[in-house]
């Protein structure tokens, strides 16, 4: 069997014309734009590209995008201050704090100053205890993407067993919480986990968030299994720099059903997912219905 590719480039084009779309149709409407504010703190290389290309994306979909550059030693009580300030603006509706910060700030103190419903990576306290307990929330982008996909290839996922390999609390828990509610049997397996090749041997689904160079060989793979690669991992090869998943691509495809590529997979999706929450928690600001298709 060859795996069905799932194009994450083209699902995210799809995702954004959506957004951009729906983001017309606001202002037209209803005079609004919505706005997503970007605070990056330092000098990050890899931080720095990812600002770049999320606040590009925010405009090219017709929002507001503000950019927000703090030096390196910026004091938590400044960081916080501007926060508080974004939290109040009301034609800011997404607020996104770019991650890693530098040492000397604290991360769960930060995002937890972010004003929930403005908290478009899902990372709030307040937004894992929804999600986590089945309600409306805000949901991180990359397993929102990677849930969309599913959704997309296979309707309903109902039932299904999933493994999703990676138990952080911004890819794998919230992977894991997605699928159950998708009515999923879920597993999710770690660094600790026991005989991994046979765990993930009997899923239907497996989402691999690791980043550990393509871990996940082909004959860990069911016949017929969908995978998604979260995995992004920097490598040279043949005189190259390249990014490799964490499944071992050039195996999994053959005995896969479907797959998502590194690059070109999940990764695209993740920004698309920003901006589909962006819209979403604009919408909710203005106690304007959803967009349909763009939130969990
Ligand atoms: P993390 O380091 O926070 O978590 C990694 C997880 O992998 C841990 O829970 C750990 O228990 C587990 N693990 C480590 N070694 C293992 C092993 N040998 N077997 C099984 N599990 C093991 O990483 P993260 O932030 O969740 O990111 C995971 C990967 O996804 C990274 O490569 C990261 O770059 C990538 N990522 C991609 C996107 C995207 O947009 N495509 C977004 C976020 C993260």
């Amino acid at each position: 069997m060859v795996a069905q590719v799932i194009d994450g480039k083209a699902f995210a084009a799809r995702v954004r014309a959506q957004v951009a779309d729906q983001v017309a149709r606001l202002k037209e409407e209803n005079g609004i734009i919505p706005g997503l504010a970007v605070v990056l703190v330092g000098e990050d290389p890899a931080s720095q590209v990812y600002v770049r290309s999320k606040g590009k994306q925010t405009v090219e979909v017709g929002m507001n995008s503000y950019e927000h550059k703090l030096d390196a030693d910026t004091s938590e009580e400044d960081l916080l201050t501007l926060i508080d300030k974004l939290n109040k603006d009301p034609a800011v509706h997404g607020i996104l704090v770019q991650l890693p910060l530098p040492k000397h700030l604290n991360e769960d103190l930060v995002i937890n100053s972010i004003d929930p419903a403005k908290d478009v990576d899902g990372f709030h306290i307040s937004n894992v205890g929804l999600l986590g307990t089945g309600q409306k929330s805000m949901v991180p982008c990359t397993p929102l993407g990677c849930l969309m996909m599913l959704r997309d290839y296979h309707g309903s996922l109902s039932g299904m067993n999933a493994v999703v390999i990676g138990r952080s609390n911004i890819v794998g828990k919230p992977m894991a919480q997605l699928l159950l509610g998708d009515s999923c049997t879920v597993t999710i397996a770690h660094s600790r986990t026991k005989d991994l090749p046979d765990v993930v041997r009997r899923a239907d689904i497996v989402v691999a968030a690791v980043g550990r160079l393509e871990m996940v060989p082909g004959d860990w793979i069911k016949e017929g299994a969908t995978v998604i690669d979260v995995g992004i991992n920097r490598i040279e090869r043949d005189g190259k720099n390249k990014l490799v998943g964490d499944v071992d691509y050039a195996s999994a495809v053959e005995r896969a059903g479907a797959i998502t590529p590194v690059p070109g997979g999940v990764g695209p999706m993740t920004i698309a997912c920003l901006l589909a929450n962006t819209l979403t928690a604009c919408c909710r600001a203005n106690g304007l219905p959803e967009p349909e298709g763009l939130t969990a």
